[in-house]
């Protein structure tokens, strides 16, 4: 791939800036039907863009005030009159009183801005339902994703994606311009039919993070439980000890690092999968399972939120010695001691246990920092594909390992001390060794120079039984064909 194509986006949709058949709109007369919310700051904008705006109201007079005084505030026909484009800043259900404006709006563009309350609302998008009530105008669907806040405080701020969608390819230039103008970056989303997906994308909420966010609660809720039932159930049972101050504080702390780090090894998880669905099929062109393409298309959002817990059990860790609970525990101890006249309560062993998996733990935090900063859109715009993948995957890798390290320092040996097994549960740690381990291992497998071999022969396209065609001339010198298995 040429460094020109590596320049284009990956997604068909095209980024109208920069086009060189777009040509300065403003001094433009534009309309606008509506005097809402949207209707005034769009008009806002507009004038400051240098365009001249001229606002079509049912009651001009009353609203007239609420517009900037180089915008001209006038009856709804009258405006339509005065431009080729008018923005229809109006709700869907109202379209059909502006009905008596058909024939003035004959042959101009209507931008149609509006959006639904609900995900495909109704049968046919806004801007179709509006094409429908005018068929003798064009209809540009257009600046719905944009909100008024972001309109009067400048493309600068929020948003500055205009998606634009129209059947008439010059209309849909029309608007283009004008949102470049605007200081905004208009998308070409193709044709009308295209609205549909356009009016819902305002109404989706996190759409790419609703499965990482059930999985990182899912986790949490089965950690938490199972801490809750080592760290305080089982004292309360079994020595009647009340120990439920521990659940804000003390339950989360140990709960946060498992679910941080088992998400961790859940970002390179699908990656083993992957590559151990290659290896077998000896195909790189087989599709994989939805489950696990869906998987490998939110290793962003798991990675993001393994980071948030992580960052959230380095603040829980540094509250841990302000809390009164702890206070309290140091004086018994120090008290115990000097009844007991025990001078020298140094214990060399665990002192290196503290300060090596506390350096430890501080190295993957910074590491899945990096990670989280370079998977921001502007970040990761300015590396290049080596460099991406590179602090994505290698240095990921070395978080989890880092990670790993931090986890078995911080058991150390009390994974084999029977007193840790509180009805027979084993310390959470072991239980969230289990997948990284898994992933670790089954990364150096794959670093063994056959396993490896084979695997980059499988991503340059070799496939494992494969027929390919071979010529040989034959003795009369002429040429026969036949076929081979390339793998032999
Ligand atoms: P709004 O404040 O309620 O304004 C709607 C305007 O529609 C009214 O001010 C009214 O102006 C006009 N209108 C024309 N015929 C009407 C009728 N029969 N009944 C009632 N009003 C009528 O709404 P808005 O927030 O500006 O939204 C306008 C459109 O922009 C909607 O389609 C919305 O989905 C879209 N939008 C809004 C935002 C936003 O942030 N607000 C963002 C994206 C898209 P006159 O009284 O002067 O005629």
């Amino acid at each position: 791939m040429s460094g020109g194509d590596m320049a284009k986006p990956l997604l068909g949709h095209r980024s109208m800036e920069g086009d060189p058949h777009i040509t300065p709109a403003s001094g433009r007369t534009i309309g606008v039907l509506g005097s809402g919310d949207f209707a005034r700051s769009l008009a806002v904008r507009l004038v400051c863009s240098g365009f001249k705006v001229v606002v079509g109201s049912r009651n001009p007079k009353r609203k007239a005030s609420l517009f900037p005084s180089a915008a001209e505030v006038t009856f709804q026909a009258d405006a339509v009159k005065k431009t080729d484009v008018v923005f229809v800043a109006v709700f869907r259900e109202h379209y059909s009183t502006l009905c008596d404006l058909a024939d003035v709006l004959a042959g101009k563009i209507l931008v149609d801005v509006s959006n639904n309350t609900e995900i495909n609302h109704h049968k046919e998008s806004n801007a179709e339902y509006l094409a429908s009530l005018f068929p003798a105008s064009t209809v540009v669907k257009g600046f719905n994703v944009v909100s008024a806040w972001t309109l009067q405080s400048g493309a600068r701020d929020g948003n500055k994606q205009v998606l634009i969608c129209s059947n008439n390819q010059e209309a849909k230039r029309t608007v283009a311009e004008i949102a470049q103008v605007m200081g905004f970056t208009p998308v070409d989303m193709g044709c009308m039919s295209s609205a549909r997906e356009i009016e819902n994308i305002p109404l989706r909420l996190l759409p790419a993070w609703k499965i990482p966010i059930f999985l990182a609660l899912g986790l949490f809720l089965c950690f938490f439980t199972y801490n809750l039932v080592r760290q305080v159930i089982h004292p309360y049972i079994r020595e009647q000890k009340n120990k439920f101050y521990k659940i804000p504080i003390e339950v989360v702390n140990t709960t946060l690092p498992c679910v941080a780090y088992v998400m961790l090894s859940l970002v390179y998880l699908p990656g083993v999968l992957a590559s151990c669905s290659q290896l077998y099929y000896g195909t790189k062109y087989r599709r994989f399972p939805d489950w696990l393409d869906q998987w490998l298309q939110h290793r962003k959002q798991i990675g993001l939120l393994s980071f948030f817990c992580a960052a959230l059990h380095a603040m829980y860790s540094f509250c841990l010695p302000m809390r009164r609970s702890h206070r309290y525990q140091l004086i018994e101890t120090a008290v115990k001691q000097a009844v007991e006249k025990k001078m020298n309560i140094w214990v060399e062993e665990e002192v290196w246990r503290m300060e090596i998996y506390l350096s430890v733990g501080i190295i993957a935090l910074g590491l899945l920092s990096l990670l989280a900063i370079t998977s921001l859109p502007s970040i990761a715009n300015s590396l290049n594909w080596r460099e991406f993948s590179f602090i994505q995957s290698t240095i990921g890798f070395v978080a989890l390992v880092i990670s790993t390290l931090h986890t078995l320092t911080y058991g150390w040996s009390r994974a084999f001390d029977e007193n840790q097994y509180k009805f027979y549960l084993p310390p959470t740690y072991t239980l969230t060794l289990l997948v990284p381990c898994t992933v670790i291992l089954a990364k150096v497998v794959f670093n063994l120079p056959c396993i490896q071999q084979r695997l980059l022969r499988i991503r340059r396209g070799w496939e494992k039984g494969r027929y390919v065609k071979f010529v040989l001339p034959s003795a009369t010198g002429e040429y026969s064909s036949g076929e081979t298995s390339s793998n032999v």
